[in-house]
Parts: structure tokens; C-alpha cells; sequence
């Protein structure tokens, strides 16, 4: 049977790979493209994750798309909410239909001979049977998030073996999990540690966050009620886009205000929290971090709903470190027992690019820790690859849709000029930085040394400023000494 050919692969479902196929269709209309997606669903991790009180940790205004408003009232949004917006998006504009669900990619092969890639998926069958399916594009666009999609990151605890109770992780939320009346313990101190102990507050008997050490917390308003003022008075996309705007130079100062003057920051943030829990709660102890604020992502929480939890007295955060689990609960090296029916670990996730699959240039495989980023959207000696992956220290669609509108750019430039292939090469430009700086957590510690690296000087630098992306990926000219174009020799490989 001839081998499926697309021009444009899109790897994944999720936020950026509807929003990747919705900028292909808007701005290189002609091309053809499929999205393979391992899932069942659209949405990604708004439909993987399914912990209760699931909700955004930025504001929607800025991780919506930036051709369809979000006229949701609540600015920090439920997952289920998320889900149907990017579900709608994909339905809309029949982005559905060029879905193929249950596809899992594996590999992907550049030929420089024929100029495309090979694509090696495995199928699952409604009935569960899997079979290898084998296609060919001629670009291949990775939206598939950063996060190993199979299992969390689960530390190996002593001593869990013994425990009678059940652990849970976050990732994988048990369908039939009650937790009415039980003693609860969460292990983390992360985004979901935070969102999960007011939802299970409400009617768990119960709720002790174990952490390590602290995190920033700051707590905003649900709504936005400026957003929503201009909503009631303006055309949808007006009032989107301004009230977007709004919460990107807030944003943007935000952290800038905390890589200039990080104590003041700190100090802010501290002062907030206290007086959000009272002057005889322990704030030094469980909510003054280590580290500076913006170093490991800063947690947002809504309407104070974690602090208002911690005071009703439903819920409590020990800091301390786990000695071992025991028949009844987790021992601390305190010596403190915290006794629990269920331990949810939230302990976090495990990087992983490309969704795992495996890629060669030419028979060679890529080993990612030796390229170099071409401006946080393409690999060094990679042909017409892209991948998406958003900001840290921002909402991910705003890099999401500036990665997506740049791809039709350069493929519109390569129609232009007639050429077929598009590789980035380093030149002398060598490593200097991880792909991510100036970002600490456990899950980026673990993995970075696996990653692309970035250079000293643009385009070898991946920046977390929405400003600078605006000028390297929407207005600088796509032409330049680090892109090769060619229409491929018929022998060799590329060279990084
Ligand atoms: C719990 C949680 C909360 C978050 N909250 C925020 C937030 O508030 N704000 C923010 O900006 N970011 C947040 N993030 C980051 C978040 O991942 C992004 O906002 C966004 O969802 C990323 O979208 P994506 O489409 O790039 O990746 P994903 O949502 O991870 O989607 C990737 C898709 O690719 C598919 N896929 C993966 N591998 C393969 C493969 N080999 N073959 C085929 N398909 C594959 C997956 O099944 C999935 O559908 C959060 C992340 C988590 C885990």
C-alpha cells in the first residue's frame, strides 16, 4: 500500500497543536497536514489531568488563543472549561477531522535524498490490538508538551510497601477515589499541591500538605473584573485582546520587578501571605522559600481559596522530610507521624521531548544534549523540524502561537524561494547555556542535561520574554546565516 504524504505533521492534540493547525490553515491554506495524537481526546493535559479542583495557574486572558477570545467570566479556569475551549477551537474550524486519535509516534527519519520525514507511529485498535502505521510530511511540527505522558515523577519512598493506605499520584486520579471523611496527606509543595488541598478540603475529613520546603503563593482574584467590565461594553476580540494586553505588561513586570530587586519581590509576596493567614501563623517556616521568587514557578492561587482552606482548620501544611511510610501514615524525621488513609503524590512529572519519539537525520540518530536551540523553535542540524514549547515564566500559548505563526512563515518563504529543505546550522556558535536558565525545579534539574542547549548570541538564544519573541519570531526576516536552504543533495548528511 503507497505511504500516506502530508506536507505538515503536526505530533499531538493538545493547546498548542490545535492552535499550531489553526494558524496552518489560516496562513498556508493549501498545505495538507494531519495531527497524530496518542490520546483518544483533544486537549492534552487538560484532559489527562483529572485531580479534583483542576484549573489553570495563569489567567486564561493570556493562555487563550491569540485568534479566539476567552469569554469564560473566570480568568483562572477550570480544566474542564480549558478542555471545551480547545475542544471548540478544533470543531470550529473542522480541525477535527485531520485528527487521527490513538496514534502513538515512536520515530520520525529525515531523508535528505527525498527531502521528508518518515513517520513510525503504533495504532491502538478500538478492540486494544496495536499496529505499527508508517507515514511521510514534509514538515514535522512537535506539539507535544514537555512531560512524559504515561507516568508522573514518583520518588522512591521508603517504606511505601508497608503502607495500608492508598498513594495516589495526580496524574493518574483514580476514577473511583472517595475521600469523604479521610485523613488525607499530599506530598508536594507545587501548582497541583496547592490547588489540590482546598478541593479535597471541602470534604475530606482531613488535608496536610507535606512539603519539603516552600513555594511562592500568591493568591488574585478568580475573575478578572476589568476583562469582564470591557466584555460587557466592547466586541469580544476588542475587548480580549485589550484585556490580554493588560495581563501581559502586568506579567512581564511582574517578573522583571523580581529579577531587579528580588527582596523587595520576596518581601511583598511574604507580607501578603501573612496577612492573608494572620499574624500567629508560621509563615517564615511554610511560605518563605529558599530561593528567589520566579527562580521555580510562582503559584497562583484563586480567591485565597488555599489560605482560606489552611485557616478553616480543614487543612494544615507540615515542612519536614519523609524518614519512611509505615502501616498507618508517613513518619517524618521530626519524628513526627502523619497518619493518612491516602497519600497523594504530588511529586511532579517527568520532562520528556518530543513525546519520546526517537529522531535520525540521514540514519544518524539526534542526540538532543548536543544541538543547539534555533530560537527556542528549531534544532541545529535538524532539516524542517519545529517544536513548541512555552514560556515559564508566562502563559505557554503566548510562545505557543508566536512558534506556530513563525513555522507558516518560514514555510510560505520556502514556497517563495522554491526550496524543499531548511536546516539551522551553528556555524561556530557553541553551547553556552542550558535550554531553560535561571530555573531550578526538581523536574527541569533532573532532565536539562538531556535537552537542546542554547547559544550566547540570537538566534541560538531561547528567550522567556514575550517581547523579544515578538521581535525574533514575528518581525525579524526569516533569511539568515543560520538557516541553510537547499533543495537536497541526492547523498551525505547534515552536519550540526
Ligand atoms: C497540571 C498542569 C497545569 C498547568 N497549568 C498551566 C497554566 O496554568 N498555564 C500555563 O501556561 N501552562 C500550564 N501548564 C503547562 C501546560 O502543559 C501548557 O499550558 C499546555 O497545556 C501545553 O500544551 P501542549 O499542547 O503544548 O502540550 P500538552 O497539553 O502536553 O499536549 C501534548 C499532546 O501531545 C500528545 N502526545 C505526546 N506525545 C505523543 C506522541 N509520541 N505521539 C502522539 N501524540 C503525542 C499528548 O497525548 C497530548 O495530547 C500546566 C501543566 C500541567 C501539567
Amino acid at each position: 500500500m503507497a505511504v500516506e504524504h502530508f506536507d505538515v505533521l503536526i505530533m499531538g492534540a493538545g493547546l498548542s497543536g490545535i492552535g499550531a493547525a489553526h494558524h496552518l490553515q489560516q496562513d498556508c491554506p493549501k498545505k495538507s497536514y494531519i495531527i497524530l495524537e496518542q490520546r483518544e481526546r483533544i486537549g492534552g493535559t487538560w484532559d489527562l489531568f483529572r485531580y479534583p479542583g483542576i484549573r489553570s495557574d495563569s489567567d486564561m486572558l493570556t493562555m487563550g488563543y491569540s485568534f479566539r477570545p476567552w469569554t469564560n467570566p473566570k480568568a483562572i479556569s477550570p480544566g474542564e472549561d480549558i478542555r471545551e475551549y480547545i475542544t471548540e477551537t478544533a470543531r470550529e474550524a473542522g480541525i477535527d477531522r485531520n485528527i487521527r486519535f490513538g496514534h502513538r509516534i515512536t520515530a520520525a527519519g529525515w531523508s535528505s535524498k527525498e527531502a521528508n520525514w518518515t513517520i513510525q507511529a503504533i495504532c491502538t485498535l478500538p478492540d486494544g490490538t496495536e499496529e505499527p502505521v508508517t507515514l511521510t510530511c514534509n514538515f514535522l511540527l512537535s506539539c507535544t508538551g514537555y512531560y512524559r505522558y504515561s507516568a508522573g515523577y514518583n520518588p522512591d519512598f521508603p517504606g511505601i510497601g508497608r503502607f495500608h493506605g492508598r498513594v495516589v499520584h495526580p496524574q493518574k486520579w483514580p476514577e473511583d477515589l472517595d475521600y469523604t471523611g479521610k485523613r488525607v496527606v499530599i506530598i508536594g509543595s507545587g501548582a497541583t499541591a496547592v490547588t489540590l488541598l482546598p478541593a479535597m478540603a471541602k470534604t475530606a475529613g482531613h488535608v496536610t500538605m507535606l512539603q519539603r520546603s516552600p513555594t511562592y503563593i500568591a493568591s488574585m482574584p478568580a475573575e478578572d473584573k476589568i476583562a469582564n467590565w470591557l466584555r460587557g461594553v466592547l466586541p469580544p476580540m476588542l475587548a480580549y485582546r485589550l484585556s490580554r494586553w493588560k495581563n501581559i505588561l502586568y506579567m512581564f513586570l511582574m517578573y522583571q520587578l523580581a529579577q531587579f530587586a528580588p527582596a523587595m519581590v520576596k518581601g511583598g509576596l511574604i507580607k501578603k501571605v501573612r496577612a492573608a493567614l494572620g499574624p500567629d501563623f508560621d509563615v517564615k517556616t511554610h511560605f518563605t522559600p529558599r530561593y528567589n521568587p520566579w527562580s521555580q514557578r510562582l503559584c497562583l492561587v484563586p480567591d485565597s481559596d488555599m489560605f482560606e482552606a489552611v485557616k478553616s482548620g480543614r487543612a494544615d501544611i507540615v515542612t519536614d522530610q519523609i524518614e519512611t511510610y509505615t502501616e498507618t501514615g508517613i513518619q517524618l524525621t521530626s519524628g513526627i507521624v502523619l497518619e493518612a488513609d491516602i497519600v497523594v503524590t504530588a511529586t511532579g512529572l517527568t520532562l520528556q521531548a518530543f513525546g519520546g519519539a526517537e529522531l535520525s537525520v540521514d540514519g544518524h540518530p539526534v542526540e538532543l544534549g548536543s544541538t543547539l536551540s534555533y530560537k527556542g523553535v528549531m534544532l541545529s542540524g535538524v532539516p524542517n523540524f519545529a517544536a513548541v514549547f512555552g514560556y515559564i515564566n508566562a502563559s505557554w500559548t503566548l510562545k505557543a502561537d508566536l512558534i506556530s505563526a513563525f513555522v507558516c512563515r518560514l514555510l510560505n518563504f520556502m514556497d517563495t524561494k522554491g526550496v524543499r529543505q531548511v536546516t539551522p546550522t551553528t556555524n561556530s556558535q557553541k553551547a553556552a547555556a542550558n535550554f531553560v536558565e535561571k530555573f531550578s525545579p526538581g523536574y527541569m534539574q533532573r532532565a536539562v542535561a538531556d535537552w537542546p542547549k542554547q547559544g550566547s548570541d540570537s538566534p541560538w538564544r531561547v528567550y522567556q520574554n514575550y517581547f523579544r519573541d515578538i521581535a525574533s519570531l514575528r518581525w525579524s526576516a526569516i533569511d539568515n546565516d543560520a538557516l541553510r536552504f537547499s533543495n537536497p543533495p541526492r547523498t551525505g548528511s547534515v552536519s550540526t
